[in-house]
């Protein structure tokens, strides 16, 4: 490969689903390898692309594509080359203090390299020209058996205790390139159905990877592979040795399932006369259990789900819930003995229990309130490192987009399996969301909302207006996942003639001694119509005035702030644990804190 020729990586997902967490990393690694290449200045001197490989038509959709664009733009993963998207600048981190000159909307792929179609499908051209190259070198020939006899060969050949291997019947029919041209032109004519098979060579092979070393494949040890379907589409490996060639890939860099791909890509390159880029295979991601991190994940959690409901209770069986979740008997039945792992099922029980399926894919960690930043940072390290230390000794773990792109190399790119860690992963966000600035914390969480949740949204910005960010701030201390601040303020959410108080706390804070609690409340309400303005300085400083006057010092000089606080957070908020009080009053205004309030009082009294 010529020196001069600028690194190029590429990530290439199969549009058949939402981004996998393996994917974003196999991407992450490809774009920081990229950014991180020399330019004589800065660095940034190689491209990313992102190609989508579709040619598998039942199995993709745009609506996927789009998707894993949306996520890969997202965590600010952004390709040089490939598809265009447009990304609203509103959703950017940081773009509540950006200009007001800039344009509205970007292009991610505006500046592409003009090595397209980056969507396999439409590249179906460009692939025939190169099979035709093959045919007519003898390196590739057409073949007829249908399934049935393909299916009954290797049957054969596991009953004489054979490894099964195409017997090259085809290739030995039409001894010719130009008998099999014939033969496919009179297929074509006909519409009779038929692959292209790669005559595979018979020596070894060695693929240099660049993580694994040397892997190399005995001679005689590859089979005649199909590199065109019936169809007419070009198999995976085909497409992908042919578009690595075509669109300038220097660097191959993706997960270690594809390493035993990695020998046929490398035979098609050499028969095509091809380059052979550079391979890097990285680790796979498994659970802290050992079990592979996968989409199964979902499933498993659901089934356990249903599997402990049904040990509670014998009156739950797969017909009574699919009669409950209105699920297909049949499909539920299978789903729960592991027969399937649809993931409709697993949605639809994990509602019906209400509990949290484990996020598996982008999508998922952007639903529960993660944040790009974490994410990124924790990816970054499966199966990677940057190998230095903190000014405390430690590990350094923190670190941005900016930092890979400096620090990035392949050499640290580990062999064994990564761990994914959630708790890790959560902590991470806990510290990401600590760390943004009040304004920038309550922006965030107004975009996640509007996104993930656009009913709540839309109803926390018609209840609360002005009083929104005061609300959403109060929450961040609580915050790991953006989610959570809905917890934190579902009190004020609910409408306050159906707030209910927790019988609990309304025991043990306003009716324990004597009514103690309920005393207080009565006698501070009237402060509470008065206070002015009805702000969380001025309620706090109501509060302690009231408390200071009118509650029995504490002996050992403790506040007795607590004895009015406790009570009037029941009558806030229905529960004893909250946000601070002063907060929680403030946010929600003057008049529904007053009706709360008289609503506790009766409610307690009537018990
Ligand atoms: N389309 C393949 C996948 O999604 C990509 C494999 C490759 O990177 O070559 O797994």
């Amino acid at each position: 490969m010529s020196s001069q020729a600028p690194v190029v990586t590429r990530f290439a997902p199969s549009p058949t689903g939402h981004l996998h967490i393996g994917g974003a990393r196999s991407a992450l690694f490809c774009w920081a390898f990229a950014k991180a290449q020399p330019d004589g200045g800065g660095g940034g001197g190689g491209r990313f692309m992102v190609r989508i490989e579709d040619t598998d038509q039942a199995r993709s959709s745009e609506e996927s594509a789009r998707g894993i664009l949306e996520d890969l733009a997202w965590l600010g993963i952004e390709w040089d080359d490939g598809p265009m998207l447009e990304v609203s600048r509103l959703s950017e981190p940081g773009s509540a203090s950006t200009s007001g000159d800039r344009p509205a909307v970007r292009v991610i792929g505006a500046n592409a390299r003009p090595v397209g179609p980056y969507f396999q499908a439409q590249r179906v051209p460009i692939y025939a020209r190169f099979l035709n190259q093959l045919v007519d070198s003898g390196r590739a020939y057409p073949a007829f058996e249908t399934n049935e006899e393909l299916e009954a060969k290797r049957k054969a050949a596991v009953a004489a205790k054979q490894t099964y291997r195409y017997d090259r019947a085809a290739y030995q029919q039409f001894p010719t390139p130009a008998a099999r041209r014939d033969r496919m032109k009179q297929a074509d004519t006909h519409g009779e159905p038929y692959v292209i098979r790669f005559h595979a060579p018979s020596e070894e092979i060695v693929v240099r990877d660049q993580v694994l070393g040397d892997v190399r494949i005995a001679a005689g040890e590859l089979d005649d592979f199909v590199i065109r379907k019936a169809d007419g589409f070009p198999t995976y490996h085909f497409a992908v040795v042919v578009d690595d060639e075509t669109m300038g890939v220097t660097h191959v860099m993706r997960a270690q399932e594809h390493l035993y791909n990695t020998p046929r890509h490398v035979a098609l390159q050499k028969a095509l006369g091809f380059r052979t880029p550079v391979y890097a295979h990285m680790p796979l991601i498994f659970n802290p259990d050992g079990s592979k991190m996968s989409k199964r994940d979902k499933a498993k959690a659901a089934r356990k789900a249903v599997k402990d409901a049904m040990g509670k209770d014998p009156a739950i069986t797969p017909r009574s819930l699919a009669m409950s979740v209105g699920a297909d008997a049949k499909n539920l039945a299978d789903f729960i003995a592991g027969e399937n792992d649809s993931l409709d099922i697993a949605a639809t029980l994990a509602r019906h229990f209400n509990i949290p399926l484990p996020e598996v894919e982008i999508y998922d960690f952007r639903n529960s309130g993660y944040l790009p930043e974490a994410i990124v940072n924790f990816i970054a390290l499966l199966g990677w490192n940057p190998g230095m230390k903190q000014s405390d000794g430690k590990d350094l773990e923190k670190f941005d987009l900016a930092f890979l792109a400096r620090h990035f190399s392949i050499e640290r790119i580990g062999r064994s399996n990564a761990k994914f860690d959630r708790a890790k992963l959560l902590s991470f966000n806990g510290d990401y969301l600590q760390q943004l600035s009040d304004d920038e914390f309550t922006r965030r969480f107004i975009a996640w909302c509007r996104d993930s949740q656009p009913a709540t949204a839309a109803a926390l910005e018609r209840q609360f207006a002005a009083n929104l960010p005061a609300l959403i701030r109060m929450a961040k201390p609580r915050a790991k996942v953006l989610r959570d601040v809905l917890k934190v303020i579902e009190f004020a959410l609910v409408p306050d003639d159906q707030l209910a108080f927790d019988s609990a706390a309304v025991q043990k804070s306003l009716r324990a001694n004597n009514d103690e609690g309920l005393g207080i409340l009565k006698r501070f309400a009237p402060v509470l119509e008065s206070v002015e303005p009805f702000t969380p300085d001025a309620l706090h400083t109501a509060m302690e005035t009231f408390a200071a006057r009118e509650l029995p010092a504490d002996p050992a000089g403790k506040s007795n702030l607590g004895k009015l606080a406790q009570p009037l957070r029941v009558a806030i908020t229905g529960s004893g644990v909250s946000p601070p009080v002063h907060d929680s009053l403030a946010c929600l205004g003057r008049a529904r804190a007053i009706v709360r309030l008289h609503r506790c009082l009766e409610a307690a009294q009537a018990r």
